[in-house]
């Protein structure tokens, strides 16, 4: 045998007999198994060794059968004790290894001790007594291996230092019973061996795989924790997102409502954000909105005394659940304190963003009683802040609720309303600014409710749009509006208000086509009016449909223009024919030179474009003055005519006919 290999087979030798060093996790699971076994292994010893002592009292000296068994009785329990005290204290690696090298190397002395005593009684004792001395010893080295078990190196050092002595002492009598015993002995030993071996390996397995178990359930909960946070949070500000929000309302409005005490939610809508993503893009965007979180979330948090949850809902949006109590008072200094960290200047390098934002609030138990209810009326009381009130903040109340009753009143009459006796059309001249002709008349719908009455279409329009409802209605004013048109001289034409259903699906728009072919009224007098907010609803789908009226060669006007995002990016890729700036630019255009500013920019970029410009909502001369120096169009307006009904319009161009024939009579002369 080579000299390297016999040096690594006694290494590995002496290593069974050494408690392993590198492998905290099987010493610790050896050392809390071999804990609860200790007493077992000490039980078998004392008492067999009484037992043994016992018969050889007559015969034996008193040191041996006396003294000796006593002294090693006190060891072995004072042993027990320490070992039983250690299951309750928590132990380092290194201590509980050390502990199991000392216990280790005690089965040397104590398996030496427990043999030499043995066999200084053996001389004392008849034939019987002497094989009591054989089978004690057999039995005891078996019961101790079995006992250590877990601390094989201690198992193998017991057999070795009393099973070769046992061997040699049993031949060496020449006694043909005790020779018999060894070998039994040796057999049996020898088999226990092996069972503990095998055991060992397996105990050593099941420590490896439970902790490689634990391992795998601790990577587990880590990712199952990642993936709850991500879950729960907003990829680009990193605040709690939409999902988190609805969890944190619905615990916060159960705890509210076991406590007896107010919750509010709040939603927070940023005024002006689109126009900077749509004009700037998404590198500038991204980082508003980031910043713009950030300045909420720093209120949210320095808020008191009540506790502000705070999460992204999507888009602009921001949802706020407010708990501890709060009343109107406290919601509006949070909305305010938002409000005003809205406004600060944002860092672009590009422009002064002029952001802010509409907040809207709503509380339990005033406004609502479930948290779903409590999210409506929040949202609701945004919707309000955002068309009557913009950048302020608004409280669920009763006006609102009131407000609400009646929507749902008018969606429900809706529903079973005749729209072909029930809507009226009206008319509106759109006049050449500079000749004062009227060009043509944009048609409005008026509905005579048998219960409500006059209803406007600004109430109407918009809860048909909500009920599903506005693309039959659509196509039945139209019918009729086209027939009435027919009735027109040929260089009138006709505006129809189309909203964002009808102009955003393809099966809006196919009806619309088949009934321009069947009316018999030629498609290029038709405009069609789309709002800015209808096309932003589903830019792509508008501009399909738009395309599909102007292959029919009708005319496309963008409405109210000016008050929805105002982007131009949408200007320039529609095929826009004109464009109406909003009545609310005109009000104060003598007044406010802002809105003159406006009015201004806007006719220079519609020459820019080649597009005619409408303006709408002029009540009096000198708006009219005022906007003929800027170079407007056309003109719509009560300082020519109020939406008239049909049959008035024959009359009306017949004076106005008159009233031009009149002037041009007076330039003349
Ligand atoms: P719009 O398209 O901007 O229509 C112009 C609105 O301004 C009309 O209100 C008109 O009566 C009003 N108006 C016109 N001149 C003046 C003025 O000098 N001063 C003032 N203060 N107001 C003026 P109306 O008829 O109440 O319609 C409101 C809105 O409802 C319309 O705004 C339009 O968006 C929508 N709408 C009306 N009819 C229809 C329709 O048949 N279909 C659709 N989809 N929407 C319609
Ligand atoms: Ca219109
Ligand atoms: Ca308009």
């Amino acid at each position: 045998m080579p000299v390297v290999d016999l040096k690594s087979h006694l290494a590995a030798a002496t290593r069974l007999f050494r408690v392993p060093a590198d492998n905290p996790d099987l010493t610790r699971a050896q050392f809390d198994a071999f804990s609860k076994q200790i007493p077992l292994l000490y039980f078998i010893l004392i008492s067999n060794t009484i037992a043994v002592a016992y018969t050889y009292v007559n015969v034996a000296p008193d040191w041996l059968t006396m003294i000796v068994p006593s002294v090693l009785t006190v060891l072995a329990g004072l042993r027990t004790f320490w070992w039983l005290r250690q299951r309750h204290i928590v132990r380092s690696d290194a201590d509980i290894l050390r502990n199991l090298r000392t216990t280790n190397w005690l089965a040397l002395p104590i398996g030496a001790g427990f043999a030499a005593w043995s066999f200084a009684l053996y001389p004392y004792g008849d034939s019987f007594a002497k094989s009591q001395v054989a089978f004690y010893m057999a039995v005891t080295v078996i019961g101790c291996i079995f006992s250590l078990m877990h601390l094989r190196s201690a198992a193998l050092i017991v057999t070795l230092i009393v099973d070769v002595p046992y061997v040699l002492f049993f031949f060496a009598t020449g006694e043909p019973t005790l020779k018999a015993i060894a070998v039994n002995n040796l057999l049996v030993s020898g088999a226990m061996v092996t069972v503990l071996f095998i055991y060992y390996r397996d105990f050593a397995d099941l420590v490896a795989s439970r902790k490689s178990l634990l391992a795998q359930q601790a990577a587990t909960q880590a990712l199952s924790d990642e993936n709850f946070r991500l879950a729960n949070l907003d990829s680009l500000t990193e605040l709690p997102n939409r999902r988190r929000f609805f969890a944190e309302l619905s615990s916060a409005f159960a705890d509210a409502e076991r406590r007896n005490v107010r919750v509010a939610v709040g939603i927070i809508d940023l005024d002006g954000f689109k126009p900077i993503n749509d004009n700037y893009g998404h590198s500038v965007g991204d980082p508003v909105l980031i910043e713009a979180g950030r300045r909420i979330r720093e209120v949210c948090e320095g808020f008191g005394p009540q506790r502000v949850e705070f999460a992204r809902l999507g888009g602009d949006e921001f949802g706020l659940v407010v708990c501890g109590d709060p009343d109107d008072v406290d919601l509006l200094r949070l909305g305010e304190h938002i409000g005003g960290q809205i406004k600060l200047p944002y860092q672009l390098d590009t422009a002064h963003t002029g952001l802010s934002c509409s907040i809207g609030f709503a509380s339990f138990p005033n406004s609502a009683t479930t948290s779903e209810e409590l999210y409506e009326c929040a949202d609701y009381s945004l919707y309000h802040a955002k068309r009557h009130l913009r950048g302020r903040t608004v409280i669920f109340s009763s006006e609102l609720e009131a407000e609400i009753r009646s929507r749902v009143v008018i969606e429900n009459l809706l529903r079973t309303a005749d729209f072909s006796t029930e809507m009226d059309l009206v008319f509106q001249p759109i006049v050449d600014a500079m000749s004062e002709h009227t060009v043509g008349f944009e048609v409005l719908a008026r509905w005579r409710s048998a219960r409500l009455g006059l209803i406007s279409p600004a109430d109407f329009i918009p809860a048909a749009e909500r009920i599903g409802l506005i693309r039959p209605l659509t196509q039945a004013l139209l019918v009729r509006a086209l027939a009435i048109a027919r009735t027109w001289p040929d260089h009138v034409r006709l505006s129809f208000n189309l909203s964002a259903h009808d102009v955003c699906a393809a099966e809006g728009i196919l009806p619309l086509i088949s009934i321009i072919e069947k009316s018999g009224l030629p498609p290029h007098r038709i405009d069609f009016e789309i709002t800015e907010t209808a096309v932003t609803f589903d830019f792509v789908r508008a501009q399909q449909s738009i395309a599909m009226l102007k292959a029919m060669s009708c005319g496309i006007s963008l409405d109210d223009f000016g008050t929805g995002y105002s982007s131009l990016s949408h200007v320039h890729r529609l095929p826009l024919d004109k464009i109406k700036i909003d009545r609310s630019f005109v009000s104060d255009i003598n007044e406010n030179p802002v809105s003159h500013k406006i009015i201004k920019s806007l006719t220079g970029l519609c020459d820019d474009m080649e597009i005619a410009c409408v303006v709408e909502g002029v009540e009096t001369r000198a708006q009219l003055d005022s906007l003929r120096r800027l170079g407007c169009d056309f003109i719509q307006g009560y300082y020519f005519a109020k939406p008239m009904a049909a049959v008035a319009i024959g009359d009306y161009l017949a004076k106005e006919g008159q009233r031009l024939e009149g002037t041009r009579a007076k330039v003349v002369a």
